[in-house]
């Protein structure tokens, strides 16, 4: 990499930083940043300072959003009494691509895992638990079919039962282990579709 002048070098060190992009990707990056025009690569570097500076988490849903509440839980159109849990903002995102679900989200920001140590305190269980205290008719489950994910379904569905809430969980179908947001939406929709009460 001392071919190059430091500059450059940092650049493709930063770069390749990113996941999924190995030192010959950043390389390539690098040297098209390089060729762009001015505007374009002010407008790429400000955009992903105004993201990060402006970012924060929904005060309903916890979704990573910029405002107090993001465009779902702000929509009138929404059934707030129809609740999913999702691990992540990109699980999120997989299911509002398929444009059929109306109700609203909780993201929990991850999975219990006893092998990672993450327990329950660790994901964001408490801030839905309160979310439970209004009227709803129904917590969807649709955290991945991993083992982690099916722990956290599992931990779950023993906490809210009790309160007298319906509480599904997307069938299965879903490959185990399968990323949400790589699952194609007739999938998606159909694991939605065949929810099982537990
Ligand atoms: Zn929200």
């Amino acid at each position: 990499m001392n071919y190059y002048s430091s500059q450059i070098s940092k650049l493709i060190e930063e770069l390749s930083r990113l996941p999924g992009i190995g030192t010959k990707t950043a390389q390539r990056l690098a040297f098209h940043i390089i060729n762009m025009p001015m505007e374009q690569v002010e407008s790429l570097s400000s955009a992903i300072l105004e993201a990060k500076k402006n970012i924060r988490y929904c005060k309903e849903c916890l979704t990573i959003t910029d405002s107090e509440l993001c465009p779902i839980c702000a929509s009138p159109a929404r059934n707030k009494r129809l609740i999913m849990v999702v691990e992540t903002p990109r699980d999120l995102a997989a299911y509002e691509k398929t444009g059929k679900y109306d109700g609203v989200y909780h993201v929990l920001h991850g999975a219990i895992s006893p092998m990672l140590g993450i327990g329950p305190a660790d994901i964001k269980l408490k801030e839905l638990m309160l979310r439970l205290q209004q009227d709803v008719d129904e917590v969807i489950i649709a955290t991945n079919s991993s083992l982690e994910g099916e722990a956290t379904a599992m931990y779950l569905s023993k906490l809210i039962k009790p309160a007298g809430i319906k509480v599904s969980r997307i069938a299965s179908g879903i490959p185990v282990g399968g990323d949400l947001e790589y699952i194609d939406e007739v999938t998606l929709l159909r694991a939605l579709e065949g929810r099982v009460e537990l």
